[in-house]
Order: C-alpha cells, then structure tokens, then sequence
C-alpha cells in the first residue's frame, strides 16, 4: 500500500505525493519556550517523529527535510522572565534545554532543522511589507494587520464562515480593527519588551504577532509551498488558518502545503488537563516515573487522530508489555524484512501506530524476535530494558515467568520459572492438608525475597521492599 495521509483541508485520506520526492519537506509547529512541556505537547512531537521516521524509511533519510520551530518571541514568555525576575534569554535558553532534553528522552530523532523566531525576524518583515503592499494588510495604530476579508478562502481550513468566526470570537477585538477576525501581524512593544525596528514605515519598534512566525520560518527552510504541515488539534483556528492566509497571500499560490495533519487532543484521568485541577504533568515529572519507551509507547497505541486519556492504569499496562518485549529481543537474530513490512504496512495507513502496536503483539506471541525487534526499531521504541525506567522512581512489574524492577537492581537468586514451580507443589500440600509442608515452601520463598500472596483467585507473588 502506497503512502495516504488524513488532510485536514479537504478532510479525506489522500495518496500522499511529495512535490519532489529527493526533497520530501514537513514543518510541524513547535514549542514556545517559557515552561517545562506537557505532556500533551509530547504527543505532536511523537506522532510526527514516527512520520519523519517513515517518510526517512520510504524516501531515504538524505531526502526528508522536517523542520520544527521555536517560538522564543510570545507575551507568555514575556510575562513569565518578569515573574522569575530573569533575562528573556536565559528563561527561553534554559527552557529550550530541558525541552531537547525531554524529546530525546522519548525516543524523538532531531528535526532536521529547528528555527528560532527570534533568528527570523527580517524574513517576518519582509513578508508583512510585501502584504501591506498586496493590500492584505494594513497599518493601524502602530500594529500591523492582516485584512482577512481580502482572501476569499479565509476559513477553508477550519471550515467555519466569517460569521461563525465573529459569533466564537475568542479573536481579540480591538478599536484599531477594520473587522474582529483581523489579526495581528505585528505589534508595538513596550519598554523592557524585546523589540525590532517595525516594518511598513512605522516608527515604533515592536514584535511579530504569532502567527507570522511559522510562515517566514516555513518558507526560509521549506520555500513557498511544501509537503506537510502538521500541529495539535488546537493550532488549526486560528494559528494554521493564518499562516495559511499569510503565506498564500504573499506568494500568490494556491496552498501553502499540501497536507495539513493535526494530532488528537490529550487529557488526563478523564479530565483537561490544568494546574487548577492539579493533574498538570509535564514530560520532565512523568520521565521520573516511567521510561521514556513507555511514555512513547503509551502516546502511540493510540491512533494519532483520536482522543487520548493519559492514565495511570494504562502506563502500568504499557510498561509490563513493554518488559516482556525488550527481554524477548534480547536474544540474538537476523533482521527481518517481513516485520518492517508489516509495519510500514501499518503505518502507511494514515500513520496507523495502533495497528502497528497490534502486529508488535502478534509478533511477541509467536516469538518472533528480530520481526519484533526491527518494528519497534521503526516506531522508535528502545529494545533495552533500560528504557522501561523512570529515573527516580522505583516500579516493580511482576508477573508469570518475568520480573523488571525500575530504579534499582535486584540480584533474584530464584529464576521467576521456580518461583511458579514452588506455589505449584506448595498449592499442593494445602490440598493435601499438609500445613508444615505448605509454610515450609512459603518461608523458603520468604528467604528469597518473594512474599506470597493469597486471595480467592489464587496465589500470586510479589518481592519484599
Ligand atoms: P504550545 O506550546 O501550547 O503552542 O503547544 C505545542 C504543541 O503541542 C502544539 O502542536 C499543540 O497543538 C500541542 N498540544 C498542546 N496541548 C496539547 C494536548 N493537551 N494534547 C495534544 N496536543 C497538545
Ligand atoms: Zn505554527
């Protein structure tokens, strides 16, 4: 099966055909640097990664161009080095750090390219000249805005008219406005606020609004129209409708890429997340915890374009699963051609990482070690039991025939296969009424470290803390 990709702008799953398939060109809007990353923003930042590894896989990795952003120039970081009383640039350089530092930790490979706005900003200026000039934009108050009602096909994208856009307003009114969906290009700055000399002839310095950002980093990197552009859920009204408007309006083409893909949105135990509700958790804090392989394999079993519900339960599930694959690739093999394509397969349906997941399971069931081996390989989920860690904190999984514990190691001097084989024959001597027997077996496993439990579905075990 050939490539097809979901696009949001004309809402069907196309056969996707780069422009130039040596040059194979994604941009996919990144963070803006003033916090630790949530780890809803982690889910963009793995989808796209598993297409940037497909697309490498299909087209050759010299061929593919992905370029993800920085935006360093935003009134929350501005707002927030005020707060901290630091310098802009130490808060977004330091922020930008423990973002890299995240993203590896997931298994992410480097954008080929990562921009930062701040280093954008005469290409930002000469796109605002060139739509003022167009009669795109206009100058008001000392801002720059874009006049939406000159491009016809405002909207298409997030397929809502202009009255649908005026009635959920959530744009910013303004007296300077010539109509509410107008948005800023650029802005006036106030004293302390970092600012450049302004285009379009007016005297104040100021700043770039948001949107103009992606579409002067996009065409610098890109050019004028490229293949995929990619974002959370969210960006598409207003954030990817403007640059849409932007970019198409300063180069006189007809799109600005040719597929638009958007990530699900995350939430947390059933519910948004937010720091009022406390259940804000940022990649930094749940690295503590689990792995990086299992926070990744966690994002992708579900497919990209549903709903996710981050939850406990389901990390639990994912790490278990995940050390019962990294002890099977353990053992030595060849690499297997039919298990990469079975899983391109997968995933050249729209980037079907669930479906993946699935042959992955049907893999470790028939023990087929280098299939599995090589498709977690594709999916960028690390075969080292290591990657099963959180770096803090300590997690057992115990089940039949495996056992892993994270953050410490533990010398069993038991194979988990005796430990079955000892409730077995203890089980037993209960049955036989033969108590002494039975205790005898329990304290034997208690010298070990393994403390027995009973319930009415059985005897399972565990390791003493
Ligand atoms: P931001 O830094 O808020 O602009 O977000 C960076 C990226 O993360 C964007 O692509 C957002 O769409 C995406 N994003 C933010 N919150 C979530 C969430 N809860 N679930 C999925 N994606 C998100
Ligand atoms: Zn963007």
């Amino acid at each position: 099966m050939e490539l097809r990709l979901y696009d949001t702008l004309t809402r069907e799953k196309r056969v996707f055909r780069p422009l130039d398939s040596a040059r194979v060109r994604m941009y996919v809007c990144g963070p803006t640097v003033y916090d630790f990353a949530h780890i809803g923003n982690a889910r963009p930042v793995i989808v796209f990664d598993v297409l940037f590894r497909l697309l490498r896989h299909l087209y050759g990795a010299k061929h593919v161009k992905y370029v993800r952003n920085i935006t360093d120039v935003d009134d929350k970081i501005n707002a927030r080095a005020a707060e901290r009383g630091v310098p802009i640039r130490d808060l977004t350089e330091e922020t930008y750090k423990n973002f890299k530092d995240d993203v590896a930790a997931l298994g992410c490979l480097e954008p080929t390219v990562e921009p930062r706005a701040t280093e954008h900003i005469a290409e930002m200026k000469t796109l605002i000249e060139r739509l003022v000039e167009s009669k795109h934009a206009y100058v008001a108050e000392e801002h720059v805005l874009f006049a939406v009602s000159s491009m016809p096909d405002y909207g298409k994208l997030s397929n809502r008219s202009l009255d649908e856009m005026i009635a959920g307003a959530r744009v910013e009114v303004a007296p300077y406005k010539r109509n509410a969906t107008d948005f800023v290009l650029w802005k006036p700055s106030k004293p302390g606020e970092p600012s450049w000399p302004s285009p379009a002839g007016i005297k104040a310095p100021g700043r770039p609004g948001w949107h103009i950002e992606c579409s002067a980093m996009s065409w610098k990197h890109l050019g004028e129209v490229f293949d995929i552009h990619g974002g959370g859920i969210d960006l598409v009204f207003p954030h990817h409708e403007n640059e849409i408007a932007q970019s198409r309006c300063a180069f006189h083409t007809g799109a600005m890429a040719n597929y638009w893909m958007h990530n699900g949105f995350l939430q947390v135990e059933g519910e948004k997340m937010s720091k009022s509700v406390g259940n804000f958790l940022t990649i930094n804090d749940q690295l503590d915890h689990w792995g990086g392989s299992v926070l990744r394999l966690n994002m992708l079993k579900t497919h990209y374009r549903q709903p996710i519900d981050w939850t406990q339960t389901n990390l639990k599930e994912m790490g278990r699963e995940l050390t019962r694959w990294t002890d099977l690739t353990q053992s030595n093999s060849e690499d297997d051609q039919d298990g990469v394509r079975t899983i391109v397969e997968a995933l050249n349906d729209d980037l079907n990482t669930a479906d993946a997941i699935t042959q992955l399971r049907g893999f470790y069931k028939s023990k087929n070690v280098s299939a599995l081996r090589v498709g977690m390989e594709l999916l960028g989920l690390s075969t080292d039991p290591k990657s099963i860690q959180g770096r803090k904190h300590k997690r057992m999984y115990v089940e039949a025939g495996h056992i892993s514990i994270t953050g410490q190691s533990v010398q069993l001097t038991i194979a988990p296969g005796s430990i079955e084989k000892l409730i077995a024959a203890r089980n037993s001597a209960r049955s036989a009424r033969n108590f002494s027997e039975a205790d005898r077996i329990r304290d034997e496993l208690a010298t070990m470290g393994v403390v027995l439990k009973d319930s009415k579905d059985g005897t399972t075990w565990e390791l003493a803390r």
